[in-house]
């Protein structure tokens, strides 16, 4: 008989188990409890959107929609995508489900997002993040508390150090049309030493080639004439407001005026919070302000400002998390006690405790085996001398409420 293959994983994908599950959810379990904190609703919106959602927000010329996206015909012939990013179908969602009533809104999500890219450590086709957008408000007050909110969850993960806050200003329409005039002239003088990627960009979106990790590029891209020569007094104006807020609130940063974003939407403030532990995937979280976003999406023009944060790379440079704690282990050493201890775990489970019951393999082993899971109590079930024998043994008192776990099993064995 033939044997039958198994499928492949998909290339770049993951199946998160064990260590690996533990750091993940400690990232999303501690995102959902500081956004909490800053007053941030959660939503759900679409894996995937109308191709045309990507395409017209995030810019037809960057590397997300030119050559990342997973754009596919469904059976009625609609082209669409799976989503790279949150902030353009919170965006969609903002117009066409009328939340403008709402803003400003705060809101926040996480989730698996879809980027062809080449799989390497830190990178991968189908990865998670944690996301954070504040729709509505052209304040650079909302740039701050959502810097704030960052850098809050970082230390509160324990891996804010080594990473660093790096800030800039793309300044508002005018400056950035005076810049990249500027910057245009200069690439021109230098066409020559580009890369070829480089020369494209020059056509289309000139800024980027700040952004190249191209060798060939960075010196022509570090000679380049920064943007505060450019800067409107407005723009100069806000970008104070920001950091000034950020030194209030005592979130350090430091400004690279080389940092520009991939993605098109980016006004006045962009950001990246960085760091050397992950090698070349050094972004850990970045976001910026995108006041044309929504005006792309055929929107009222409407302020916002986000940011998104890998969950993977950010499990990274975690800590090892500590394994879930058991509070009780409630060990059959006596065939005769199988019925009732259902009714002992199940008891426990519904008093808050986490308790696991030990109920086969050899009886002489299940104390053992209860034993290496580490539980707060122990319980053991037993016959001697015909008589029902029900022991405890308190292992990790400071963990567990030992007097109700005691009177939880108390009431059960009575019957
Ligand atoms: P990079 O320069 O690393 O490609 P990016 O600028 O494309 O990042 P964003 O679009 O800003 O990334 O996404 C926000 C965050 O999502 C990044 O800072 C990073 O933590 C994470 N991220 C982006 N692409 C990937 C990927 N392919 N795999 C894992 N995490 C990713
Ligand atoms: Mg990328």
């Amino acid at each position: 008989m033939a044997r039958i293959e198994t499928p492949k994983r998909i290339r770049g994908t993951q199946d998160i188990f064990g260590e690996e599950q533990r750091r993940f959810a400690t990232v999303v379990d501690t995102f959902d409890r500081v956004r909490r904190l800053y007053c941030f609703q959660r939503l759900e919106i679409p894996v995937f959107e109308s191709t045309a959602v990507f395409a017209r927000s995030l810019g037809e010329t960057t590397d997300v929609v030119s050559k990342e996206m997973y754009t596919f015909e469904d059976r009625g012939g609609d082209s669409l995508t799976l989503r790279p990013e949150f902030t353009a179908g919170i965006a969609r969602a903002y117009l066409t489900e009328g939340w403008q009533q709402y803003a400003p809104l705060k809101l926040a999500t996480h989730g698996p997002v879809f980027r062809y890219e080449r799989p390497q450590k830190g990178r991968f086709r189908q990865f998670h993040q944690i996301d954070a957008e504040v729709i509505g408000a052209a304040e650079p007050a909302a740039d701050v508390e959502l810097l704030v909110l960052a850098d809050q969850l970082l230390h509160e993960l324990g891996i804010a150090e080594g990473v660093t806050l790096q800030l800039n200003t793309l300044g508002d329409a005018e400056t950035r049309d005076a810049w990249r005039a500027a910057l245009v002239a200069h690439f021109e003088a230098h066409r020559g030493d580009l890369s070829e990627d480089s020369l494209a960009r020059l056509e289309k979106n000139p800024l980027r080639i700040l952004d190249s990790k191209d060798p060939r590029d960075r010196p022509i891209a570090d000679a380049a004439p920064g943007i505060d020569d450019y800067l409107t007094s407005e723009a100069g104006a806000f970008f104070e407001s920001v950091t000034k807020g950020l030194d209030a609130a005592g979130v350090a940063w430091t400004r690279n005026g080389r940092l520009v974003r991939g993605l098109d939407y980016y006004r006045h403030t962009a950001f990246e919070f960085v760091t050397d532990r992950l090698g070349a995937q050094g972004t850990v979280l970045a976001g910026g302000r995108y006041d044309g976003l929504i005006d792309s999406l055929g929107g009222p023009a409407t302020p916002g400002v986000g940011w998104a944060a890998g969950i993977e790379r950010l499990a990274m440079l975690l800590a090892e998390p500590a394994v879930e704690a058991l509070d009780v282990a409630v060990v059959v050493e006596n065939r005769a006690f199988e019925m009732s201890s259902f009714a002992m775990v199940s008891a426990l489970r519904r008093a808050g405790f986490s308790a696991e019951l030990f109920a086969s393999g050899s009886p002489k082993k299940r104390y053992d085996k209860a034993l290496k899971l580490n539980p707060a109590i122990a319980v053991s079930l037993d016959l001697r001398d015909g008589e029902a024998h029900v022991g405890h043994r308190i292992l990790r008192p400071e963990d567990v409420d030992a007097a109700k776990v005691e009177a939880v099993i108390g009431g059960t064995s009575q019957t």
